[in-house]
């Protein structure tokens, strides 16, 4: 199988098969206008240790597999772990460090060729800016 495609069945097995993904009624959603995604995130954790990240919203696939993607990678993670990762990510996806840098990152490796598409950047890292945000209050 070439790369291209497993990491092509890697998102579409997140897009079908969502992690973490449930009803979130009580918070706001970080809204993508350029193409209609919409996330919300919740992080169950005290002020050190995430129990699990959650994700709940609609859109296209990049941003409902780089969601699920995100809620996999941070549950059961430090907070001040998931702050570093979500900076990496989000250093990688703007071109700040090297795309290879995600292949660390377990399945958000299938993620590096949205450095190449910018008009799916915001797709990709919706779920990313909308942690971010959780992560400041725990
Ligand atoms: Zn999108």
């Amino acid at each position: 199988m070439a790369f291209d495609e497993m990491y092509q069945e890697i998102i579409r097995d997140h897009y079908k098969n969502p992690r973490n993904k449930r009803p979130l009624t009580h918070l706001k959603a970080v809204e993508n206008p350029s193409c209609g995604d919409s996330v919300k995130v919740e992080v169950d954790s005290d002020s050190h240790q995430i129990r699990q990240v959650s994700f709940d919203g609609s859109g296209c696939s990049i941003s409902m597999c780089s969601a699920s993607m995100m809620s996999e990678l941070l549950s059961g993670k430090s907070v001040s772990e998931a702050k570093t990762l979500v900076r990496r990510f989000l250093s990688v996806i703007r071109g700040e460090l090297p795309p290879d840098t995600l292949d660390d990152l377990g399945d958000l490796a299938a993620l590096k060729g949205i450095v190449e598409l910018p008009v799916r950047v915001k797709c990709a890292t919706l779920a990313w800016h909308a942690v971010e945000k959780a992560l400041e209050t725990v």
